[in-house]
C-alpha cells in the first residue's frame, strides 16, 4: 500500500502542505522509483529526501559536494527533530556515526563523494540497510554543468553495488543538455525526471551597462531600505564596495573565502539578523543561507553563466515579496572570461564558450529578460512578463551599425593595438600629444563622431567585443575577430542597447 507522506509532512517539520513538486517527488521516492528532481533554489529540494528518510525503513545517504552545506542541513535537521549525521574528514565523532549507523539510528548520513570510491566505505554501506541515496548539487556529476567535480563521477558504481536501493538526484540549475547527461551518467530513466517551475514573478530583472559601479549600487541602496547582497568578481573588489556603500550610512559587510573563518561567520549571521544590511560578496556566498527576505541582489560584474546567475538572483525575494535583481556589466568581462575559457582542460572549453555567449544573449537583449531565462530553463513563454527593465520599456535599442563600421575602421587604421579609450579619442577628434605623434589626426576616421553618435561609441565596443568583432590583447589594445569583416562590409548589423537613462530606471523603483 502507498504511503500518505502528508501526516508526517505536517508532524516532522510543520508544513501545511506540499510546496510546487515536492508531492511528486516524495512519492517517486516512497515507490522506489530512482528520479531527478530540478528544482529552483528555495523550492524546497532537502524535504524531498528528509522526509521519505523519516518514513523508510534504514538509513538514507546523502552525497554533498561541500562540509559548511553538510553542517547546515545536519543543523537544520536535527532541529526538526531528525537522526542525522555527517562523516567527513573534519568529524571528530566518526566512531560514535559508524556505530549509530551500524545499529540503524540514523535517518540521514551526510557523506562527500569522494568517500564513494572508499572500499572500506562500501563495507560499512554494505552492513546495515539502506533507505536511499540522495545526489545532492547532482549537476556536478556532469561536464556540461558549471560545477563539475570528478569525484561525483565515482558515485555510479557505488549506487550500482546497491541496485535495490532507490536513488534520488538534487539540483537548482541544470540546462536540458546538463539534465540528460545527469540522468545517463546516474543511471535514472528519462521518466524519472521531474522539473519544477523556475519562475520567480516578484523578481524584477534589470540589466545594465557598468559605468561607476559604486554610484550605480548606491542608487540601489536609495531606493530599497531592506537587505541586499552585492556579488564581486574578486575579494579586494567586495571589501572596497562595502566601504563606499557603507559611506551610504547603511550597515555593510564584506564576505570572501579570504576572511577570518570568525569574521566570516559574523558577517553572515549578522546579515541574515539584519533588515537592512547590504554584504557584499563572492559567489562562495549564499549557498545554504536561508534568508527569505533579501530585497536585492546586485551583480557588479557578470556571473559566468546564465545557471549561476539564476542561482545568485534567486536569493532575493524568497517570501514572495518584490525584490529586484540588477546586474551591471562591461566588455571587459567577456574580454576576461574568454581568457579564462582559454585556460580550462580542452574538452571543457566548448560548454564554457557556450554558456558565455548564451549569458551575452541574455544582457544584450531588448526583449524580455524573463523570457530568455525561463527558455534556457526549458519553459517556453509566449508573453512578455511586464516585470523586467526591457518590458517596463527602460530600453533603447538601436542600430549602430554604422557607428560599428567607424569603430572597426578606427582600429584598423591605428594598427590593432590600441584601446577603447584611444579609438574613441580619435573618432570624437580630441586631440592628445599621442594622436599627434602618432600622426594619427590625419587619418579618414579622425573626428568623424559627433553629436549623439558619441554616446553609441562604448556600447558599440561592447558589442563588437560581445560579437567577437573585437578581441583585447594582453595589454588592452583591440585587434579584430573572427567577426569583424562581415560587419565592415555591411553584411552584419549591430544594434545595441543603450544602458536605461538614470531618471527612467528610477521609475521602475521597487519599494520594500
Ligand atoms: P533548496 O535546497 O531547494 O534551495 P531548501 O530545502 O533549503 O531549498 O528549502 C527552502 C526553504 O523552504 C526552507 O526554509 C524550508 O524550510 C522551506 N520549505 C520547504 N518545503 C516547504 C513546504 N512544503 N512548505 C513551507 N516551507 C517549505
Ligand atoms: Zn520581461
Amino acid at each position: 500500500m502507498a504511503l500518505d507522506p502528508l501526516p508526517d509532512l505536517q508532524r516532522i517539520f510543520g508544513f501545511p502542505d506540499f510546496r510546487g513538486v515536492q508531492r511528486d517527488v516524495v512519492d517517486r521516492v516512497l515507490a522506489g522509483q530512482r528520479t531527478l528532481a530540478v528544482m529552483p533554489t528555495g523550492a524546497g529540494k532537502s524535504l524531498c529526501y528528509q522526509l521519505p528518510a523519516t518514513m523508510l525503513e534504514g538509513t538514507c545517504v546523502v552525497v554533498s559536494p561541500l562540509i559548511a552545506l553538510m553542517h547546515d542541513q545536519l543543523r537544520a535537521a536535527t532541529a526538526v527533530g531528525i537522526k542525522a549525521a555527517t562523516l567527513t574528514s573534519v568529524d571528530t565523532n566518526r566512531e560514535e556515526t559508524i556505530a549509530r549507523f551500524r545499529a540503524g539510528d540514523l535517518d540521514l548520513l551526510y557523506v562527500a563523494p569522494e568517500r564513494a570510491s572508499n572500499e572500506s566505505f562500501r563495507n560499512l554501506l554494505s552492513q546495515a540497510k539502506l533507505s536511499l541515496f540522495a545526489i545532492d548539487e547532482a549537476h556536478c556529476v556532469s561536464e556540461w554543468g558549471h560545477d563539475f567535480r570528478p569525484d561525483y563521477r565515482l558515485l555510479r558504481p557505488l549506487l550500482d553495488s546497491f541496485p535495490d536501493v532507490p536513488r534520488l538526484a538534487l539540483t537548482a540549475t541544470a540546462d536540458a543538455h546538463t539534465r540528460a547527461d545527469i540522468l545517463e551518467q546516474l543511471g535514472i530513466s528519462q521518466e524519472g525526471l521531474i522539473v519544477s517551475g523556475f519562475d520567480r514573478p516578484n523578481i524584477r530583472y534589470a540589466i545594465s551597462g557598468r559605468d561607476n559601479v559604486n554610484r550605480q549600487i548606491a542608487d540601489i541602496l536609495e531606493k530599497i531600505p531592506g537587505p541586499g547582497i552585492v556579488y564581486a568578481q574578486t575579494r579586494a573588489a567586495t571589501e572596497k564596495l562595502a566601504e563606499a556603500l557603507g559611506r551610504s550610512g547603511r550597515p555593510t559587510r564584506a564576505y570572501h573565502a579570504g576572511l577570518d573563518p570568525q569574521v566570516r561567520a559574523k558577517n553572515q549571521a549578522d546579515f541574515v539578523a539584519s533588515e537592512d544590511m547590504v554584504i557584499c560578496a563572492t559567489v562562495a556566498f549564499g549557498m545554504g543561507i536561508d534568508k527569505p527576505d533579501v530585497r536585492f541582489v546586485a551583480h557588479a560584474g557578470l556571473p559566468k553563466s546564465i545557471e549561476a546567475y539564476y542561482q545568485e538572483t534567486g536569493r532575493a525575494g524568497r517570501d514572495g515579496d518584490p525584490a529586484i535583481a540588477h546586474l551591471f556589466w562591461g566588455a571587459e568581462d567577456f574580454a576576461r572570461a574568454r581568457q579564462r575559457i582559454g585556460e580550462v582542460e580542452p574538452e571543457r572549453q566548448a560548454g564554457e564558450r557556450q554558456r558565455l555567449t548564451a549569458m551575452g544573449g541574455l544582457v544584450e537583449t531588448a526583449g524580455c529578460r524573463r523570457r530568455i531565462l525561463l527558455k534556457h530553463f526549458g519553459e517556453e513563454r509566449l508573453e512578455d512578463c511586464g516585470n523586467c527593465d526591457n518590458c517596463l520599456g527602460n530600453v533603447d535599442a538601436v542600430d549602430a551599425t554604422e557607428t560599428a563600421r567607424k569603430f572597426l575602421s578606427a582600429v584598423f587604421r591605428t594598427g590593432q593595438m590600441y584601446g577603447v579609450g584611444y579609438i574613441e579619442g580619435i573618432l570624437t577628434g580630441v586631440s592628445s600629444e599621442r594622436s599627434l605623434m602618432n600622426g594619427h589626426e590625419a587619418l579618414s576616421v579622425y573626428g568623424i563622431v559627433e553629436g549623439d553618435e558619441v554616446a553609441l561609441l562604448k556600447p558599440v565596443s561592447r558589442a563588437l567585443m560581445l560579437k567577437d568583432a573585437l578581441r583585447t590583447n594582453p595589454h588592452g589594445g583591440l585587434e579584430f575577430g573572427p567577426a569583424a569583416k562581415a560587419i565592415l562590409k555591411g553584411e552584419a548589423a549591430v544594434s545595441i542597447v543603450v544602458p536605461p537613462k538614470r531618471e527612467r530606471r528610477r521609475k521602475g523603483a521597487v519599494g520594500a
